[in-house]
């Protein structure tokens, strides 16, 4: 695999130029990784527009000589904030790729004990990891672009980096999951008995949880403007439990709800 970019590929006889991107991963279950590898129909077309030189799920060469870093995950240790700002300075465009690492996603969950050394016992016993608070990638160096979910999804991610590739800008969805819900048709689980934070969280998944008659967890984190206050009274006055709203509001990180939750 060539690693300067500029390779022979020409569309009309003119030389095409492809970034060279890396993938890298931190504290996460790299299933945003998997989602990009899981698009086949059009994988092809989409490794045609840039140059990956490393991504460790799927390939082994790897190379230093990149322009966009992907980065899955956030960041738990002391080790992996000196690999970041390293990433940081060789890349010219650093994404973060997914909810982990725009917000902590699920692994900040961790952050609601205070005792984490208990948590580390209790979770690797008698062979600790030197493992602390969870913090998203913005914490520690300077985010260029955020893509939201958890998993991110694929047809966004492939439309970002061939905007990305033509120098065409990008715009993500500000208004909420609510207006993909209803363009779908689905009939509004409050209707139904069940909570959803798609009045508050950012669009751009097309519904994915409510088409399938689940609620919204809220991983692509808020719309513009989200009302969280709001979606609680409303929640509340549905019947649902300060620890339902809780829990679902900080699944992901992506809404700041509790004080002692604030180490962001
Ligand atoms: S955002 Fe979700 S799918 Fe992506 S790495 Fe984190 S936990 Fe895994
Ligand atoms: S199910 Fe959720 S996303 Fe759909 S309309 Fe109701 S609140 Fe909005
Ligand atoms: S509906 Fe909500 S939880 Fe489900 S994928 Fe979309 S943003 Fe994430």
């Amino acid at each position: 695999m060539k690693t300067n970019g500029a390779d022979d590929k020409t569309y009309l006889g003119i030389p095409l130029y492809r970034p060279r991107v890396a993938f890298f991963e931190f504290t996460s279950c790299e299933g945003c990784q998997l989602q990009i590898l899981n698009n086949e129909g059009t994988l092809l077309d989409f490794l045609s527009l840039v140059e990956v030189v490393a991504f460790r799920e799927a390939m082994t060469e790897k190379s230093d000589d990149y322009e966009i870093a992907f980065i899955e995950g956030s960041i738990t240790r002391d080790d992996e904030v000196e690999r970041l700002k390293k990433i940081r300075k060789k890349a010219k465009v650093l994404v973060a790729l997914g909810s982990c690492a725009c917000f902590g996603g699920v692994n900040q969950l961790k952050n609601r004990f205070h005792d984490l050394i208990a948590v580390n016992k209790m979770v690797y016993g008698e062979h600790p990891v030197n493992s602390g608070l969870v913090r998203p990638l913005c914490d520690i160096v300077k985010v260029d672009m955020q893509i939201f979910g958890c998993p991110v999804k694929k047809e966004e991610v492939e439309k970002i980096v061939i905007n990305l590739a033509l120098g065409k800008s990008i715009v993500l969805p500000k208004y909420p999951v609510c207006m993909e819900c209803k363009a779908n048709e689905n009939i509004c689980l409050f209707e139904q008995g069940e909570p959803c934070l798609g009045p508050i969280t950012r669009a751009g998944c097309d519904s994915w949880c409510p088409n399938n008659k689940a609620g919204c967890w809220g991983c692509r984190g808020p719309a513009d403007d989200a009302n969280v206050e709001q979606m609680k009274k409303v929640m509340k006055d549905l019947g649902f439990s300060d620890e339902t709203i809780m829990d679902r509001l900080e699944c992901f990180g992506g809404f700041q709800t509790d004080e002692k939750n604030g180490q962001r």
